[in-house]
């Protein structure tokens, strides 16, 4: 039967949760490694799940032969794991675009090839001051220090000023693989949904992404003040990036707009991704719906990714006290039209993502008047 096979998913947070979702509205056995009582598995009652880390290959081993089909919520998995695997089990998208992607320098070293256009950067190969001296001097200040790996929410990436920040930049990200970013003077941020199917690369629409202390904190969908070309451009963009990749399922792109129009690749996601959330009310397919169709090659009318209603998305993110989050999302019950997740993760860490919550309406305006007390409320909260 089209919907038998047993997809695997690495990672049973609030992403694997919103996989498990839509599998369970079709009847799809979800079967989740990652610790007892994750999110994800709170919401699937059955013996399939595996206890353990997806960074453990033993833990990987035990989930591929529970499967038919793998794929990851996140992209820091164990990849020689995963390529262990592959013999013997569908992995989505392969394990070589996922290692290449969770290096955020081989991914731009990959991405060049295409002739993706990205800020200029240079790898330091001894994370000393004098290295990256160097390298200002050649990029020019600002820049942004990057860790190559393990990065998320920003936790891995310093601003430097100038060459007197070197030290404090290099303290704070020392022992981490690193490359160095010239800066990128964008007017706005924008992100694209793609799916890659076992033909097709599909995109979303384009979207505006807000970020605040490099966290992710509203998606507009479709992107304010965008005009109909850019839309376009940045998905073309987004596809051929991802087109670079093998495998299938959701990537999600972010990107910069420039002052002068142009668009730049920040990085790419190989998974379902936060700037695609609003795609749960605002389409006729989510990303998490088209996600589990592209890898069970199951069909994905292109016109169920249009943008159905103008949508926001607010990020509930973790504050001062352990509840914060709670009242934020409190306040959203008495809001029309907007649609709460949280994602059940427990008490709140500050800067964790604890939910989010989706505002439509039939023009961005009265999206924007609706959501504004969220905001409000989401601003006094915060650590
Ligand atoms: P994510 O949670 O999206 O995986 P991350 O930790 O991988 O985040 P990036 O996406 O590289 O980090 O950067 C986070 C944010 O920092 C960007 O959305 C952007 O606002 C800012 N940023 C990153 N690179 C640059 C740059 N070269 N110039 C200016 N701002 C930048
Ligand atoms: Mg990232
Ligand atoms: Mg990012």
């Amino acid at each position: 039967m089209w919907n038998s096979r047993k997809v695997g998913i690495l990672g049973g947070g609030q992403l694997g949760r919103m996989l498990v979702e839509s599998c369970n509205r079709l009847n799809i056995q979800a079967n989740v490694l990652d610790a007892e009582n994750s999110p994800a598995k709170q919401i699937s009652f059955h013996d399939g799940h595996v206890t353990g880390s997806f960074k453990e290959r033993e833990a990987v081993r035990q989930l591929a032969k529970s499967c038919d089909v793998m794929t990851a919520e996140i992209e820091h998995v164990d990849t020689y794991a995963l390529e262990e695997v592959a013999s013997e089990v569908q992995v989505e998208p392969s394990w070589q675009a996922i290692r290449t992607i969770q290096n955020k320098f081989n991914q731009k070293e990959h991405l060049r090839q295409y002739g993706i256009p990205m800020a200029d950067h240079r790898e330091l190969v001894k994370n000393t001051s004098e290295e990256l001296a160097e390298i200002g001097q050649q990029l020019g200040y600002p820049l942004m220090l990057k860790s190559k790996t393990m990065a998320y929410d920003g936790r891995g990436n310093f601003r430097v000023n100038s060459k007197e920040d070197i030290p404090e930049a290099l303290e704070a990200l020392k022992d981490r693989p690193l490359y160095a970013e010239k800066w990128a003077y964008f007017k706005m941020e924008l992100a694209v949904m793609v799916i890659k199917t076992k033909d097709e690369v599909l995109s979303y629409p384009t979207v505006e992404t807000v970020q605040e202390d490099s966290i992710c904190k509203l998606v507009y969908a479709p992107a304010r003040n965008v005009s109909n070309k850019i839309n376009e451009q940045a998905q073309a963009l987004a596809r051929k990036a991802v087109a670079a990749f093998e495998g299938k399922g959701a990537f999600g792109v972010e990107m910069f707009l420039l002052e002068d129009d142009s668009l730049m690749l920040c990085e790419i996601a190989s998974r379902i991704h936060n700037s695609g959330h609003y795609t749960i009310e605002g389409c006729a397919l989510s990303q998490f719906d088209s996600h589990i169709r592209a890898i069970l090659d199951l069909p994905i009318p292109a016109k169920s990714l249009e943008i159905r209603q103008p949508s926001i998305m607010l990020n509930i993110i973790g504050g001062s006290a352990p509840d914060t989050h709670l009242k934020a999302a409190e306040a959203a019950l008495s809001i029309p039209n907007a649609a709460i997740h949280l994602y059940s993760k427990g008490a709140a860490k500050p800067g964790r993502k604890m939910g989010h919550i989706t505002v439509t309406a039939a023009t961005m305006h009265e999206a924007e008047t609706m959501i504004q007390p969220l905001i409000d409320v989401v601003d006094n909260i915060r650590a």
